[in-house]
């Protein structure tokens, strides 16, 4: 009924959860790569483009090492994902350090790794100066305030809490200029789950008018600029994908007009796409433990919102099929839930799915992004295997799943033994 598929049919996941027990998060390699090389292939009239994949979408090792093999580079912000990437041997230029209300420590990390530090405030240049020093190639974010019309889901830019005004952003460069920075970038990222090209072609239009008036009023010469990420994924059945050869042509036409017009070529365009990168390819498999029908009909699986919060957190639309009956009519209305005593804890409310029985596997679609990563251990529940579907088929564990030791690891319960309440 829907072309949503799970790339493991009812079989195949029966037998994988022998030796993995539900709830587990599954990823598809193939899909990753093919997709990372449609990213590329877009941009491919560009010779220094780069992705630096969004960490904290899919903060999983092996799924890094997987996209620095497709050549992309690593998107951080926080001390964490600064160690993750050093870990899979992605470090230097190849991490974009892109925080806020940063820790003079995180800093210090990112410049150690030789990453590119992209400041989020213009208070930020004298922090970085007198904490950890100036690197050599500096980048600031803009935020384009009421200049620019937000989306749906991060909001209006000048609600945002990210980046330098306009007029912060000439002061910035300036003092930058003055302190003896010669190597300059820009970024922005104002959307966020966006399926229109135009928002991002309006956007890339923007940062190139910007690169033009910085270059020409300061006389500095810029290496990149970074559209940041946000594009979105088809997450309902109705949605379309963003046609990437159609934004990369569209960037294209830009560029020509407005860099290389302008006599400002070459400059690099980067992009820190996160959801679009992983999100389509991770797949929340579950199974169905209870049936309830109240006042309405009630789904209860054996994951919850650890495991996915977007539905229960943004009210977030998550597609759901049943192992071995995708064809099957959805002829029931119900809300599919987890477990936990929060009573937002749904994966989706008043949907239509098929008939299931108590036993059935349950796959949510599209939950490769902001899926496992965000998960929590509210309630004492526990995040779940991730495992990776390889090209040749075989299916690995890239993290296991935890257990109630992990729970209690930061206990201490030989001090509770003494402990006089
Ligand atoms: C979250 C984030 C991204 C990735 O966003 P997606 O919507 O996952 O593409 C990129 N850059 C920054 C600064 C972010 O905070």
């Amino acid at each position: 009924m829907s072309d949503k598929i799970c790339p493991l049919g009812l079989e195949q996941l029966e037998a994988l959860t022998e030796r993995f027990p539900t709830p587990f998060h599954l990823y598809d390699e193939k899909g990753i790569r093919e997709n990372a090389r449609r990213l590329k292939a877009a941009f491919a009239w560009n010779p220094g483009f780069k992705e630096y994949f969004a960490v904290k979408a899919a903060p999983n090792p092996f799924l890094m090492k997987i996209l620095k093999q497709e050549g992309f580079g690593s998107d951080c912000s926080s001390y964490g994902e600064l160690l993750l990437s050093e870990k899979v041997g992605v470090v230097g230029e190849d991490i974009i350090f892109t925080s806020n209300d940063t820790p003079a420590y995180e800093y210090a990390k990112a410049k150690e790794l030789g990453a590119i530090i992209n400041l989020d405030d213009i208070s930020h240049i004298q922090y970085l100066e007198d904490e950890v020093g100036l690197p050599e190639l500096v980048c600031c974010r803009y935020n384009p305030g009421p200049l620019k019309a937000g989306n749906a889901i991060i909001g209006h830019p000048e609600e945002a809490k990210y980046g330098f005004t306009r007029e912060q952003l000439f002061e910035g460069y300036r003092i930058l200029r003055d302190k003896g920075i010669r190597r300059f970038g820009l970024h922005t990222m104002v959307a966020s789950n966006e399926l229109d090209v135009t928002y991002f072609l309006e956007t890339a239009q923007m940062l190139f008018d910007l690169v033009g008036e910085l270059s020409s009023k300061l006389g500095i010469g810029f290496e990149f600029v970074n559209l940041g990420g946000g594009i979105g994924i088809p997450y309902k059945p109705e949605d379309q994908a963003v046609d990437l050869s159609a934004l990369g042509e569209g960037v294209r036409k830009l560029y020509e007009e407005r860099i290389i017009g302008k006599g400002i070529h070459p400059l690099d365009i980067r992009m820190e796409c996160g959801r679009m990168v992983t999100g389509p390819f991770g797949y929340l498999v579950s199974r169905v433990l209870h049936k309830k029908k109240t006042y309405k009909q009630y789904v209860g699986l054996d994951a919850c919102m650890a495991n996915l919060m977007r539905p229960g957190m943004y009210g977030a639309y998550h597609h759901i099929t049943v192992a071995g009956k995708e064809d099957a009519p959805c002829e029931l209305v119900c809300d599919v839930t987890g477990s936990l005593c929060e009573n937002n804890d749904k994966f989706a409310i008043d949907r239509a799915i098929p008939p299931v029985d108590v036993g059935d596997l349950v796959v949510i679609h599209d939950a490769g992004a902001h899926g496992h990563s965000m998960g929590f251990n509210y309630n004492a529940k526990l995040r779940s295997a991730e495992l990776l579907l390889r090209e040749d088929g075989e299916v690995v564990q890239i993290r296991r799943a935890e257990t109630v030791e992990d729970y209690f690891a930061t206990l201490d319960f030989e001090g509770l033994q003494s402990f006089e309440a």
